[in-house]
């Protein structure tokens, strides 16, 4: 049964929270999330923050990494180059050495007095030759005629020096002259050097020592070095396809016209970077400081990975930028997403309570008369249906008590029909506060009511109907200006075995007739 709360036109839930038309529009408005234009532009202006910042300092550790990179290549190549220029030095003066201890000789000073005594001094120059690892060595006299040698194959050393005669007479008035030169008959980078024989204080003869320097190659810095003459033409090279090229573009005047100079100017991208060669590839070079020397020595270290990395240094940033920017935006997503989620979670699940709640209120409303919250006919023909099939099943006896309340169309009559209203919820509270729990009592029509005494025969049945006549008759309706008295006619029938419902409610309407029939206000069995 309901309670006194449950009306039917009042659906406040036990906590009073929501009325059923807050239930329907909780369930319209269920997953909006609230996000003004204040938040889009907030949000707007953070990732555009983020975008600039992640833009400007990847562009500043870029422009960090690429200097020092540069420094590094710098100070690499400079120390390549000073050692192959040590290195060099070094050659030069063993050379001078042996130059000195040869023109000591007294082979070469008996050879100088007297130019036909060759054979000691080629014996001498040969032993020298040999010793000390030297390529080749000549004596040439005044006019550049070679004279006596030490190389072991005379035959590929007659023909001509490798120096033009116009040179050697240079060499020869000059004095102490070392120049690097290549060799005509190998291709291959030599080191050429004069030393000038005087004979009372005139040169009269000049040694013309030639060697092969070592590999200056440094593979582990990837730097090449070469070595330039003082008209800035490569004479000496890692790489054999630099020799004799011009290495700057102001020596395209040079005798070797066909040759274009190996550096080509500096990158616009990074001035501290050269562009070599026909490829015009990013280098660094440095040129090692050595004022009395012939010749300069360079180092060429390679930059393309600066370069490459300078190239490519706004396309990183904007990956960055876009990369930061890009997962700032999903993380702010995914955040929003988990929040409306949860706020849509817990507007369902607030939805669906209330409509579990309404659905037992329907059903409630189904089953239960709206004036007297008495059960309803349906609802008492159910459940006379299951007490009549367990009567039957278990042997139990099963009593019904039709009412019909007595002179009803008078009271309304009367006293209208508001007040027949409230004698019916007056006669209704009064039976249901009577009985006991297991019995049912329901409205079944206008004034008409069901009472259903389960476990009851008819002589118990019987007083107990007859109390609550006599109550409800000494209980009348006390309304401010009237005393309604009520009193009803009952049918009163134990049901047979094997009886359908609708022979026992026949038969408890026959002995209602009988009751009215008999002037009312009595309950009457068959
Ligand atoms: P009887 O003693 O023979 O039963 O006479 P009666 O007047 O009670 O019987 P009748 O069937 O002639 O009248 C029943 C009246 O009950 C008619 C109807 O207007 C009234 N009635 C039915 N349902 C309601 C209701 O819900 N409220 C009110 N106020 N009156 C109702
Ligand atoms: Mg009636
Ligand atoms: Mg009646």
């Amino acid at each position: 049964m309901l309670g006194e709360n449950n009306t039917p036109n009042n659906f406040k839930g036990q906590d009073g929270r929501y009325t059923s038309g807050e239930a329907m529009s909780s369930l319209k408005k269920v997953p909006r999330l609230s996000c003004d234009s204040f938040s889009y532009g907030a949000i707007t202006l953070l990732l555009l923050t983020v975008a600039l910042f992640s833009w400007f300092s990847s562009q500043y550790w870029l422009n960090q990494r690429i200097h020092l990179l540069l420094q590094d290549l710098q100070q690499q190549s400079q120390l390549v180059a000073m050692a192959a220029s040590r290195e060099l030095q070094n050659h030069t003066r063993t050379v001078e050495n042996i130059a000195v201890a040869l023109a000591g000789l007294s082979s070469t000073q008996q050879l100088l007095r007297n130019p036909r005594m060759t054979s000691r001094f080629n014996e001498d120059l040969q032993h020298y030759s040999q010793a000390f690892g030297l390529e080749d060595i000549w004596l040439v006299d005044g006019h550049g005629k070679v004279f006596a040698y030490g190389n072991r194959l005379p035959s590929s050393v007659n023909q001509a020096l490798p120096l033009p005669p116009g040179k050697l007479t240079a060499i020869l008035k000059d004095g102490s002259v070392h120049r690097f030169a290549l060799d005509p008959d190998t291709g291959k980078p030599a080191f050429y050097y004069a030393f000038p024989l005087t004979r009372q204080k005139r040169i009269v003869a000049a040694l013309i020592i030639k060697t092969s320097p070592n590999e200056m190659t440094n593979l582990v810095l990837h730097i090449n070095t070469l070595v330039t003459d003082s008209d800035g033409v490569i004479l000496l090279a890692d790489k054999p396809e630099w020799m004799l090229h011009p290495l700057t573009p102001l020596l395209r005047k040079q005798p070797q016209d066909t040759l274009f100079p190996l550096l080509q100017g500096t990158s616009p991208l990074l001035p501290d970077i050269q562009l070599f060669g026909p490829q015009r590839l990013p280098i660094v070079q440095y040129q090692a400081e050595q004022p009395e020397a012939d010749y300069r020595v360079h180092a060429i270290a390679d930059a393309q990975p600066v370069y490459t990395l300078a190239e490519n240094k706004d396309r990183l940033s904007g990956l960055v930028a876009v990369g930061v920017t890009g997962s700032l935006w999903g993380l702010i997503l995914t955040v929003l997403t988990l929040k409306r989620n949860k706020k849509y979670r817990a507007t369902m699940s607030r939805a669906n309570d209330e409509l579990v709640r309404l659905n037992q209120q329907l059903k409630s409303l189904a089953t239960t008369d709206f004036l007297t919250y008495c059960p309803n006919r349906r609802s008492a023909e159910t459940r006379l249906q299951q007490e009549l099939a367990n009567a039957r099943r278990y042997g139990s006896p099963l009593c019904i008590l039709t009412q019909d309340l007595d002179y009803f169309k008078h009271i309304n009559d009367q006293y209208g029909h508001d007040v027949g209203d409230q004698v019916l919820q007056h006669f209704a509270k009064h039976i249901r506060e009577a009985i006991r729990d297991t019995d049912l009592f329901a409205r079944t029509g206008g004034e008409e009511f069901l009472l259903i005494l389960p476990q009851t025969t008819l002589q118990q049945a019987l007083p107990l109907t007859q109390r609550l006549l006599d109550n409800i008759s000494a209980t009348p309706l006390y309304l401010v200006d009237k005393t309604v008295s009520i009193s009803f006619s009952g049918g009163l029938i134990q049901a047979h075995e094997d009886e359908t419902m609708n022979e026992l409610l026949a038969r408890a309407d026959r002995a209602l007739y009988s009751a009215k029939e008999a002037g009312r206000c009595r309950i009457h069995t068959e």
